[in-house]
């Protein structure tokens, strides 16, 4: 009975280290793959970057602007140039802020 601890013991031992190796081997693979996964997220978040829906909506607010148009300086509003009623100040003010 003492020969089958005995013997049970290395074997325990190797498959031990088998695992070990076996959990290395496995490891280095896999933060390889984690690495290029993060990395291909990485791009796909640059390509569509929640944030830059944002960014976009900004611009597509700000943007509009021609250069025939002006920013009225008290409604602050896109006005074309044949709105344009007087400057103040450096500030364009639109013919209905000027009425009013
Ligand atoms: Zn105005």
């Amino acid at each position: 009975m003492a020969q089958d601890y005995d013997e049970a013991r290395p074997d325990v031992a190797e498959a031990s280290e088998r695992t070990l190796k076996d959990v290395r081997k496995m490891d280095a693979p896999n933060a390889k793959s984690v690495q290029s996964d993060l990395e291909e997220a990485d791009l796909s978040d640059g390509q569509e970057l929640p944030g830059a829906i944002v960014l976009d909506e900004l611009v597509v607010e700000i943007v509009p602007r021609a250069d025939d148009e002006f920013i009225c300086g008290e409604c602050f509003t896109v006005r074309h140039r044949s709105q344009a009623a007087r400057t103040v100040a450096g500030a364009i003010i639109c013919r209905e802020c000027d009425e009013l």
